[in-house]
Formats: structure tokens, sequence, C-alpha cells
């Protein structure tokens, strides 16, 4: 029997794992969720000898099952290749009273490329599948890491156009340049004067303008999302939970069937929820501890079950987790109301209009896995220089906050439970705000500060900001945030 994935919004709104990832969105403004979960045979005396591309065989197997075996073996030997620069694509480091899982070995040295590697090629052999002519539109919107990872993949893939929308005064250095130098003819970059959330919001609209959509379809295109809100997006981050358990198991750190905590810095809550999978199909997981930054609505959401937006939005040193409406979350809180479509979508509109919504009643064993703490920009600075200090490993600073938040959690609820982190990008990718930490070196550029960290920390310069300071800089467009349908209709020529 094949896997159905429903809309959140609509439980007439039926789709398989392809035909999921070819739409991205559901059109009536919910997300392709999993009904049940499949049985995956978790033998982690098996496990623990398979590589990260066997691995990902059996969860996305498991999962996307409407693709034939050879088709995903396509997709995962062509994703998880040598533009990783770790055979083990996701390693797993041991620190003083933790683990660092490192999500950051591909090729824009953060962990959207753990998901965005593969998506491309899931999409086009989707399409592919379903005798599918029209070209597919990628339509982005990223708080600093997706967007590039995106492009990344999808850079000169027949059949495919992406454009990816970004806030202007809300990325690093580093992430900005990574965009606005990216090449490829089907890629476009634009700026807009408004945060991640504006950006967010528009990208949805026009998925769900039919308008707009039928304009696409006679010039013989269509949309899709690149972002976590896709399935294709979740599905391949369930893999690296069930390996880094793997690796455990095999270092003899844990006995299989032990429980370990996971703790994950979250923005859109699409990292934190594949955990939550991960743990559907049988990984024995104990808390998933969901750290945020000063945008900490997830934190009151989880401590009140009020999930509130009304509140001003922070620009804060880890730029990937300033969001306010956490897209997954949607997910989750249709899972926390038994799979309720209708009661998911009357929460949603809640949300849009009213700015808030209070989730009642709960699942209680859902709601009971999940802990939630947050960090200040100083514990995180300081987080940076306690490990640094600790083990001279330097962590970035979205792994900073969650590491923050694990020391936190684990004196208060004194669980003394196997933690690993989930380490979600390199320090080079924001080494300003690491260096500042560690050394109190204030005022320098994001290039000063990169040969520092090189001599701070002795791991070379990865290709992806080597030589990014002097790379031509290719996009340069900037429009109000209510002008990104304007410009996606003139760039598409529709
Ligand atoms: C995207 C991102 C996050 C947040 O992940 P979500 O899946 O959106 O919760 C955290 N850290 C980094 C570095 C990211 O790029």
């Amino acid at each position: 029997m094949t896997l159905v994935y429903q809309s959140t919004r609509d439980s007439h709104n039926t789709v398989t794992a392809s035909q999921a990832i070819l739409q991205g969105l559901a059109t009536d403004g919910g997300l392709f969720t999993p009904l049940t979960y499949p049985k995956v045979e978790l033998d982690f005396e098996r496990l623990k000898d398979l590589s990260y591309q066997e691995v990902a065989k059996v969860i996305l197997g498991a999962f996307l099952d409407d693709f034939t075996e050879a088709e995903l073996d396509y997709c995962i030997t062509n994703a998880y290749d040598s533009k990783f620069d770790d055979q083990h694509i996701a390693p797993l480091v041991k620190l003083d009273g933790q683990y660092n899982l490192e999500l950051f070995h591909g090729s824009t040295i953060a962990f959207k490329d753990m998901a965005l590697s593969i998506l491309p090629y899931l999409m086009t052999t989707a399409a592919k599948k379903h005798g599918l002519e029209n070209k597919i539109v990628i339509l982005t919107a990223t708080s600093g890491d997706t967007g590039k990872a995106a492009m990344a993949g999808f850079a000169n893939v027949p059949g495919t156009e992406i454009i990816v929308f970004y806030p202007k005064d809300g990325v690093s250095k580093v992430q900005e340049l990574q965009m606005t130098t990216q090449t490829g003819n089907n890629t476009h970059v634009v700026a807009i004067d408004g945060n991640f959330d504006d950006a967010q919001t528009n990208v949805k609209e026009m998925f769900n303008d039919e308008t707009l959509r039928a304009k696409l379809a006679e010039q013989k295109m269509q949309f899709s999302s690149a972002n976590s809100m896709n399935i294709g997006r979740l599905v391949p981050q369930i893999v690296y939970y069930v390996y880094a358990y793997a690796q455990l198991v095999k270092a003899g750190e844990i006995v299989a069937g032990q429980e370990v905590n996971f703790t994950v810095p979250t923005g859109n809550f699409g990292n934190i929820l594949a955990a939550f999978y991960a743990k559907q199909i049988g990984l024995p997981v104990g808390k998933l501890i969901c750290a945020s930054n000063e945008n900490n609505v997830l934190t009151d959401f989880f401590k009140t079950k009020v999930y509130d937006k009304k509140r001003a939005f922070k620009v804060t040193t880890s730029p990937s987790m300033d969001i306010l409406v956490s897209s997954n979350l949607e997910r989750l809180v249709f899972h926390l109301l038994g799979n309720d479509a209708a009661k998911t979508a009357q929460l949603m509109t809640a949300l849009s209009r009213e700015g808030q919504y209070q989730l009642d009643p709960v699942d209680p064993e859902i709601l009971d896995l999940f802990a939630a703490e947050w960090a200040t920009e100083e514990e995180t600075a300081q987080e940076i220089k306690r490990v640094y200090d600790m083990s001279r490993y330097i962590e970035d600073p979205h792994t900073a906050v969650a590491s923050s938040v694990y020391q936190k959690y684990a004196i208060a609820s004194q669980d003394s439970r196997k933690t690993v982190i989930a380490s979600t990008a390199s320090p080079y990718k924001f080494p300003v705000v690491a260096v500042e930490a560690i050394t109190g070196e204030t005022g320098l550029s994001d290039f000063e500060a990169l040969a520092t960290l090189q001599s701070l920390s002795g791991v070379a310069l990865p290709p992806a900001v080597d030589g990014l300071e002097t790379a031509p800089v290719r996009h340069k467009t900037v429009v109000a945030a209510a002008d990104m349908q304007r410009e996606v209709e003139r760039y598409l020529g529709v």
C-alpha cells in the first residue's frame, strides 16, 4: 500500500510522495503530511555498519514509497557524493558532555545541503514519472541558508527555474555574497525590503493565487517549493538522526535501544520535525529539545500552548532562526490535534487574522516529547567561548544557541540521557560572530574574521567561502516586499 500524504488543511486533498514533492505546497494553503508511518526495521546491529547512503536508502525507500528502488538509488548516489567534504556526510563529534552532529559538510556549509542536494533529483525524477512537461519554477523565501543551498542544487538543472527572495538586512555578509554571486542561467536572486516572515508570507500567497497559477500554466510552467514546507526536504532529514544513532551504537557510546535526546536549533521547525518523524518509525528518542534565539515564539508555545506572533521581530547573530511564523509547526499541530485538518485550518486562519491561536485539547504523548528553551545573544556568544575554551572546537552561532539551551535544560531537568546537538552551520559562515565571541575583538570585516578563524581553528577555509570576496556579484535586484509577485511575473514573462 502506498503511503498517503494529506494536506494539513483539507482531508480530501491527498497525494502520493512524488506528487507531494512536485507540488511543494498544497493549493489549499496546507502542507502535505504523512497520515501514518511506514514500517521500518531499525536493527542497529545492522544499521551501525551501513554508510550514510545506505541508511538513506532504508529511510527514503520507506517514506517515498512510490519511487522505485532504482530511482532512489540514482537520486542518493548523485546527491551524497564528493560535494560533501567528509565521507561520513554527517560526522558525529564527541565533545565534553555532548555529541555534535555536523550537518555542514555540503557545498554551502549549512545543514540545508543535507536535503537540498537531493531535492532537485527527487523533483526531476518525480516530474519524469508523471510525464510532466511544464517547467518547474522553484519559488523560495530564505532566512539565509536555504536560498544558496537550493540554488547550488538547482542551478542549470534542465526544466527548472529558481527564484530566491531574502531579507536585505537580515543575513550575514557571507550568506549574502554566497547568494548574489550565484551562477547558472536559471537562477534569480532578489533582496527584499522586509524580514523573512514577509518573504515567506508573500511566497505562500503566490502559491495559493489561482490567477497566477493559471497564468503560469498557460506558459507551461508551475510552481514548486524548496522550503521545508516541501516534504521532499523533510524526509532526507530523517536520515541523519537514524545515522547518528547508529554511529553512537557503533562507537559503543550507547547500546541499541537506549534513549537519546536531540537538541535542535529551530527556525521553521523543519529539522526538529524530521527528528519527530524518526521517533515515529521507532528511533529511541528521549526528548526533542527545541532551541530558539531571542525570537522565542516556539519556547512560549511549548510552555503555554498559545502561539502568539504579535511581538517584535529581532535580528540576531543566528539569522536562519529569525522567524516568527514557523511554517512546519503546522504539521506538528495537525498531529497534536489527532490529524484533524478542519481544526488545523481554523487555527491557521486565526494565526493569519488575529496573530495567535490556542491549542486545545492536544495529544499529551506527543507534547511530552518536546522540551523548549531559548538563549539570549549574550548566552550564545558565551557558549561559543565556553565550548572553544573546553575543547578547541568552534560552534557557529546557531549551533551555539542549541548547545547553550541544552546546558540549561540539563541542569534544570537533571535528565542525564546522552544528547546530540544538531550542528547546523560551519562557523565559517558566521566568522565575525565566532571570532568576536572567542577573542573579544570587535569591528572585524567578514574577510578579516575568516582569516582569524582559520588560525584559531586550524580548519582549512572551505571552498564555499574561499574566493567569495572577489567573485563577481551577478544579482543586484532589490524590491519592496509588496512587489515580490510583480518581480516574479516580470522575470518569468507572464
Ligand atoms: C535553517 C537553519 C536553521 C533552522 O532550521 P529549521 O528547519 O528551519 O528549524 C538552523 N540553523 C541553520 C544554520 C539553518 O540554516
